[in-house]
């Protein structure tokens, strides 16, 4: 099976059920399980300050999905979150990204991985480093410690 990092962010209507949910929903991808998380990190936003905190994790799955059809469930289960309460574009009740997928790098007009600004996020650094080991090396980018203080 091919091992995948996904990154999960929340921050609209109670969030960490959002990330629960998230979690238990793509344990249910079909040819797919989750293997490991992190914690839950709260966060302060990127960008604009006047919204709430984030909740983020990253998980380990297995799965035996190409790339593009792990993203199209990703999203459905995105657009399962989205449609309960936004009626405009805001602060996402779910975001989804996938990180990270075996040792490929690929420039997909809908996928780029690995994920271009993963190296730039403490919350995705931080909560990849609990679930990884000291050596961890990102494919393009090198070893993940070196991104972090
Ligand atoms: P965002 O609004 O930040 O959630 O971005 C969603 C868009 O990013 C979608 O149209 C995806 O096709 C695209 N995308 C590109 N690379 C990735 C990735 N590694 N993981 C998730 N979405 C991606």
């Amino acid at each position: 099976m091919n091992t995948v990092y996904i990154a999960l962010g929340s921050n609209l209507n109670n969030p960490i059920y959002h990330i629960e949910k998230g979690i238990r929903q793509i344990n249910h991808i079909p040819l797919t399980y989750v293997e490991r998380r992190s914690s839950l990190y709260k966060t302060r936003p990127v960008g604009p300050q006047n919204q709430a905190d984030f909740i983020n994790s990253v998980i380990r799955i297995k799965t035996d999905l190409e790339p593009i059809e792990l993203l199209n469930q990703l999203q459905n289960i995105e657009k399962l979150h989205h449609r309960k309460r936004l009626k405009k574009w805001g602060p996402r009740t779910l975001d989804l990204d996938i990180l990270l997928y075996n040792d490929i790098e690929m420039n997909h007009e809908r996928l780029v991985i690995p994920h271009p600004e993963m190296i730039n996020r403490d919350f995705v650094l931080i909560p990849l480093r609990e679930i990884t080991n000291m050596n961890f090396t990102l494919p393009k980018y090198g070893k993940l410690t070196k991104y972090i203080e």
